[in-house]
């Protein structure tokens, strides 16, 4: 995207509606998703996309001229009886009728309300009987009096549901009534959740916050820097909250109001909780097939285990979406405000026990597509006249059939070769591209792989560049390949850098490598083509050779000033003169202070918080956009390793890596011992991943939708086509789609992504995603069918790009009202009548408050000096191209108590809520949420424990520097060995485990990870968060 690009999408690009500027949630003022006049989508343009072809050409507008012929004479001698036209390893699923069991369609009727697994206290059975209240009370639909009322005993509500009195007949949960808050403040400028400054006492404790259960958390000492923090920036202390209290104007930030008498509180157990929606999930569906049979099924939750079943529309683990449901027409789409999304990730990597994808090969003739659309064969296409013909279900043009691909349908109408060929019958599928599809209509050569290495002073001294030589050495063995080849194709190089660039010739026949040094960075050019790129197996001696050299070639080097984007030149000039696409490997430390193209200079500035021009501190430096441009024009993916001890401007740094589809990793002072092991078990997995490169992705549409806005780790160079230098298994796109017409209920909406890349190996490839989604004229058939966490990976990622236009609060608030409008339109049309004062939530969105609070109080969002400004910069660029899994994660995370483990069991315990009252002195907890991981042990954990866990007899001997546990010969050792592996394995970026004791000092930066208690940095509690959203709903409502 171009900077201007970047003008905010929807719903940001909506003019905002005031303070209390709230209408009926169909007042179409507030509507942030349609009818935008500023809309980003125009036709599509012809010519700026990278491969010219058949591919990326706009579809012709208007009918097919008569008879059109679009496939090459060949296509005519590659009959059907060709034995090379056949798909080659496809065997078909079998018909649904036989496959086994599979998963019926979702049906939220059947699901428990709130089946409470709790150890039975009074507080549970009280939880119980709230529970059966229906906070789910998508049932509510079949109407009041399904669940009965008399489970909840009058003292009961008396005492955890405060004076609002639920009538007998009603189901849904009593919240505090909004009157109880006090009204916002006049100079409030949020009018939304603002809140006066709180008393005094409140301040005292020095962390913001109602007292938690156990007092002794809140008077920690100032804080030392944790690892992972900047020692200068870091500061956790008790100061650090003393001059605001909460998210300046965003958030909720009452305590003192809510903290009043006991049963004006929210009891924690009768609001929703994530981990219970989890677990019903996983008993309902998990450890099952899940067959991909029926349009508009919502699939399990990501976090649920099952087997998944192509039977004609995509994996979820390929795209899953905002809803399964369209509404019919924008008018609806625009009185829910339902963000209407998928997120794509088209390389998912798929488990052992589930189909790899089919290749389709038609030879020279290459896919076959529609005439008009372009659309690619799929099980959307409808065959007709005796087979002759098919209708494009995207466009609804007929188009002849090729002869070679001519087959005569069954009684039913159906191919008799449906289920062999995996373009008829799945979801997912890849054709072999012809050269129509290549740069220039040249097969392409196989891709690259470049080293290069930040050798100034500071590396060489901390043992990193010695680290990363020695490493390479085995590693270099493991580059990845197809899986039907002995070897990998891919070719490297390597170069070292500080002020100047040093290149290496590795050619097989020298007995020496040689150094050729390139000084003039404001114009690189490379010195060498042949032997720089080589086959590590053919050079393996001159390359291990190099690799032992290079830590003493620069071993006595001054050079502390560094060059950065001339580095990326190099490489990229590498790979266009070696005609290939590819990825470098940057490994770097500090600011690029030395001149040339490129320098940066330190522009933190704390000052601008929470001012108009927080969002430059987001927003690139220089020319690092154009640098960006060239090389995803090349095909170039920059990979990052970053080695800060300082501001190094990530905002800048990062953004060649984030629109070439790369990853960006950052070790904050990166000490050798303690540091490596995460960082080797990075590169080893960035360096083995499934990937494709050169690629561009195009998702079409059936008729009355489209795509419109497309956030990720991409490139956009027109409206249509998503281009990315590389994509692993790792990356996803989040997709809106947006209404030009009513959509039909028959017909459904349906979606194709088509990626075209090149494969390890350099062949082209296009790998096809379809997904069939239903349409419905009634809201309770959207509402029933959305996936929470889908919705919070779109609402991530449209903030997190929104945040280069708008001021931070403006997002905030966004987020905030938009959540509330989806609430109260379900409240208002789909909920059976109920008082103001009740909050009734959709079943599907049960656990969108707490969510969606996570989201806001992310470190992101959530404009605090304490938050070090490339933290923030990383956070937001990791989570621009996450998929739905791991922005589910990252935004709760993941915590078990393991002092229960069952050893038995091979199992992951089940996990319990984020939230400090959760824990207990006596346990143990391991917290992670894919980018950190920390072992929290209670001051009273028991000695056999501590004994199985690190070998040590006591509490007092454990040693929190450790950043892996002790490999022990005992059951426990091994199970939480085992589960930490399991953890891990599914996640990206390796997450360094962090010891950490009750009341000692590192405590506080888990505890930023108790994300249902109010923030160290002011973000409002889950409790807080909801009475809050309440009160704007009721508000919306009267
Ligand atoms: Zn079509």
């Amino acid at each position: 995207m171009s900077q201007q690009g970047y003008v905010a999408a929807p719903p940001y690009s909506q003019s905002q509606p005031g303070i209390g500027g709230f209408g009926p949630p169909n007042s179409s003022i507030h509507y942030g998703h349609y009818g935008d006049p500023n809309s980003s989508y125009s036709a599509p343009q012809p010519g700026v996309s990278k491969s010219a072809v058949p591919f990326g050409s706009p579809a012709p507008v208007g009918p097919p001229p008569p008879g059109a012929q679009h496939f090459s004479p060949n296509s005519f001698q590659n009959g059907s009886g060709t034995p090379g036209q056949q798909p080659q390893r496809f065997q078909g699923p079998p018909p649904p009728g036989n496959t086994g069991p599979s998963y019926p369609p979702y049906s939220h009727q059947s699901q428990a309300a709130f089946p409470n697994t709790a150890p039975a206290s009074s507080t549970a059975q009280l939880a119980d009987q709230l529970n059966s209240m229906q906070i789910n009370n998508y049932v509510s639909h079949t109407g009041p009096g399904t669940a009965p009322s008399s489970s909840v005993s009058p003292g009961h509500r008396a005492a955890f549901q405060g004076p609002q009195v639920l009538p007998p007949a009603q189901q849904q949960m009593g919240l505090p009534p909004a009157p109880q808050l006090p009204p916002p403040p006049a100079n409030s400028v949020n009018g939304l959740c603002a809140q006066p400054a709180l008393p005094p006492v409140a301040r005292q404790g020095g962390i913001p916050g109602p007292v938690p259960p156990n007092p002794n958390l809140q008077h920690l000492p100032g804080q030392p820097p944790g690892p992972g923090y900047h020692p200068q920036q870091a500061n956790y202390g008790p100061q650090m909250a003393a001059p605001q209290l909460s998210y300046p104007g965003a958030f909720p930030s009452g305590p003192a109001q809510l903290a009043g008498p006991p049963q004006k509180k929210l009891d924690p157990d009768s609001i929703p909780s994530p981990i219970q929606v989890i677990e019903n999930d996983k008993a309902a569906r998990g450890g099952q097939v899940y067959a991909t049979n029926t349009r508009g099924q919502v699939p399990p939750l990501v976090t649920t285990n099952c087997v998944i079943q192509d039977q004609g529309h995509a994996s979820p683990r390929y795209i899953r979406c905002t809803t399964y449901c369209f509404p019919v027409t924008s008018d609806m789409a625009k009185q829910a405000r339902i963000p209407l999304a998928a997120v794509i990730q088209p390389f998912a990597a798929v488990p052992p026990n589930e189909t790899p994808l089919y290749l389709v090969n038609h030879g020279e003739t290459g896919p076959i597509r529609c005439n008009r659309c372009k659309a690619y064969m799929c099980p959307f296409m409808q065959f007709i006249e005796g087979g002759r013909r098919y209708q494009c279900g995207f466009c609804n043009c007929i188009n002849d059939v090729p002869q070679f691909f001519f087959q005569h349908l069954d009684h039913m109408g159906r191919r008799i070769d449906h289920y062999e060929r995996p373009e008829l019958s799945l979801g997912s599928y890849e054709y072999v591209a012809t050269s129509d599809y290549c740069r220039d209509k040249k097969p392409p050569n196989p891709p690259a792989f470049i080293f290069m290495i930040d050798v100034s002073y500071r590396n060489i001294k901390s043992g990193l560049v010695k680290l990363i030589c020695d490493e390479l050495k085995t590693l270099l063995d493991k580059l990845p390949r197809e899986e039907q080849e002995e070897s990998s194709a891919i070719r490297v190089g390597f170069v070292a850098y500080n002020k100047v660039l040093h290149f290496f010739n590795v050619k097989s026949s020298l007995a020496q490598p040689q150094m050729m040094v390139v000084t003039d960075v404001a114009e690189v050019f490379v010195p060498l083509l042949d032997g720089f790129l080589v086959d590590f197996e053919e050079s393996r001696s001159v390359v291990t050779n190099l690799l032992d050299q290079i830590p003493e070639l620069f071993a006595d080097t001054n050079e502390s000033e560094t060059i950065f984007a001339p580095v990326i030149q190099a490489g990229m000039e590498a790979l266009k003169a070696a005609e290939c696409a590819g990825k470098l490997f940057l490994f770097h430390s500090s600011l690029p202070t030395a001149e040339a193209p490129g320098k940066l200079k330190n522009r933190d500035d704390k000052k601008l918080l929470n001012t108009d021009k927080e969002k430059t501190l987001f927003q690139p430096q220089g020319n690092y956009e154009a640098l960006a441009k060239d090389c995803v024009a090349n095909g170039c993916c920059v990979n990052l390793f970053l080695f800060p001890t300082q501001y190094v401007d990530v905002a800048s740094m990062g953004l060649v890596t984030m629109y070439t589809g790369g990853t960006l990793y950052k070790y904050n002072n990166f000490q050798l011992d303690a540091d490596s092991p995460q960082f080797l078990s990075d590169l080893r997995k960035d360096i083995q991943k499934k990937m494709g490169f050169d690629a561009t992705m195009r998702v079409r549409t059936s008729t009355g939708f489209r795509a419109t806005d497309f956030f990720g780790a991409i490139y956009m160079n027109n409206t249509t086509d998503v281009e990315m230098a590389a994509v692993d298994c790792d990356k996803a796109v989040t997709v809106e789609f947006k209404h030009d017409d009513k959509l039909n209920e028959d017909t459904g909406a349906l979606i194709q992504c088509a990626v075209l890349y090149t494969s390890l190996s350099g062949q082209r490839r296009i790998r096809i995603h379809n997904i069939g989604l239903n349409c419905s004229s009634q809201l309770a058939d959207v509402y029933r069918t959305c996936e929470t966490d889908a919705l919070i990976n779109f609402f991530a990622k449209s903030a997190f790009k929104a945040i280069l236009s708008q001021p931070l609060k403006t997002v905030r608030d966004i987020l905030m009202n938009q959540t509330a409008h989806m609430l109260a339109c379900y409240k208002k049309n789909c909920a059976s009548p109920a008082a103001v004062s009740q909050l009734i939530l959709p079943d599907t969105m049960k656990v969108l408050p707490v969510y969606m609070n996570c989201l806001l109080k992310s470190c992101v969002l959530a404009s605090r000096p304490e938050i070090p400004t490339d933290e923030r910069a990383f956070h937001r660029q990791l989570v621009m191209a996450m998929g739905v899994a791991d922005t589910q994660l990252f935004f709760y995370p993941l915590l078990l108590p393991l002092h229960s483990l069952d050893l038995k069991s091979d199992a992951v315990p089940a996990a319990i809520r984020c939230s400090e009252e959760r824990l207990s002195e006596g346990g143990a907890f391991l917290l992670a949420n894919g980018l950190s991981m920390f072992l929290w042990l209670g001051a009273s954990v028991s000695p056999e424990l501590i004994q199985g866990l690190f070998n040590v007899p006591s509490f007092a001997h454990i040693s929190t520097e450790a950043t892996s546990l002790p490999d022990l010969d005992n059951p426990f050792s091994k199970k939480l060995k085992h589960i930490l592996e399991q953890i891990q394995s599914q996640k990206p970026h390796t997450m360094k485990l962090m010891v950490v004791k009750q009341r000692e000092q590192p405590e506080m930066l888990f505890r930023q990870f108790l994300v249902e208690d109010k923030s160290i940095y002011g973000g409002a509690s889950y409790v807080d968060f909801l009475v809050c959203i309440h009160k704007e709903i009721s508000q919306l409502l009267s």
